[in-house]
């Protein structure tokens, strides 16, 4: 299936880690034109020289996604250099256990970290979505529908980019652009392993006891699987596909509990 996806100029959030950097490799393989934001210097200028030096373009702007100020410059600056945007994807993003004994400055912060440059970058790009009739995937998670324990604030900026993916998938028709959700459970990313490193004694057995909750194959989902899915969500290929929730997650969330 070819995604016709080239020199589709296309914005991925934290795009040069875990998730987000199997997105761009994918979108770069296909002939897109990937444009990380991210905070992440090193792996970025990494991935950058890799993807050029196999031939495909690339681009990255350095900052905090939590600064406004940074979400419009990344779109200005991403059409003064490339002319156009074709797509964003909305990807970056921490599980960073903010609960309900936190003070809610605590979870304003986690929203800040989650949620609010879902809204700016997409804001600031619209007059150019429109242009290109462009597409919007936005990572969330399983957390939105399944809860965690100890996590509002994640929860909540999750289940909120669910909900932002029907206001703007609905809001956007006019203009034919698309807009899906991608809902991964256990991923093995950077910030996963972080996660299980730091939290518990035993990180493999718990590790272990993860995967085995896992329905199918027993094993985690690939950041490739995901990207597989996203590219797909911006491709043409998915022309008739908006206002969707693509649970990416091995049968996770919603097959039968007693499976063994
Ligand atoms: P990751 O490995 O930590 O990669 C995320 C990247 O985004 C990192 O480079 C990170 O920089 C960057 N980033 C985060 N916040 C940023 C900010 N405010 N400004 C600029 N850059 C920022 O994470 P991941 O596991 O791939 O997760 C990607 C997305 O998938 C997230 O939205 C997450 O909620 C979702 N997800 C992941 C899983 C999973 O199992 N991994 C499951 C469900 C949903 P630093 O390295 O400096 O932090």
């Amino acid at each position: 299936m070819n995604l016709n996806l080239s020199d589709h100029v296309i914005l991925v959030t934290g795009g040069s880690k875990g998730i987000g950097e199997a997105i761009t490799r994918t979108i770069a393989a296909e002939g897109a034109v990937p444009v990380i934001a991210t905070r992440s210097k090193t792996a970025t200028e990494q991935l950058l020289k890799e993807i050029r030096d196999s031939g495909q373009k690339a681009y990255a702007y350095l900052g905090d996604l939590e600064e406004v100020s940074f979400c419009k410059t990344v779109i200005e600056n991403t059409v003064k250099e490339l002319g156009r945007i074709d797509g964003i994807v909305n990807n970056a993003g921490v599980n960073d256990g903010v609960g309900l004994e936190n003070d809610p400055t605590a979870f304003r912060k986690s929203l800040s970290r989650n949620l609010y440059h879902y809204f700016d970058l997409v804001h600031y790009a619209l007059p150019y979505l429109k242009e290109s009739k462009g597409a919007i995937v936005n990572i969330s998670s399983k957390v939105a529908v399944t809860g965690q324990g100890q996590t509002s604030g994640y929860a909540a900026a999750k289940g909120a980019q669910l909900a932002l993916t029907r206001e703007w998938a609905v809001s956007l028709l006019p203009f034919s652009i698309r807009v899906n959700a991608i809902l991964p459970a256990e991923v093995m990313t950077p910030l996963y392993r972080k996660w299980l490193d730091s939290t518990f004694d035993n990180p493999e057995a718990k590790e272990e006891e993860i995967k085995s909750r896992i329905p199918l194959e027993k094993r985690m989902t690939t950041a490739q699987e995901i990207a597989a899915a996203t590219a797909f969500l911006l491709s043409d290929q998915s022309s008739h596909t908006t206002g969707q929730y693509w649970y990416i997650d091995g049968g996770y969330v919603h097959l039968d509990r007693s499976l063994k």
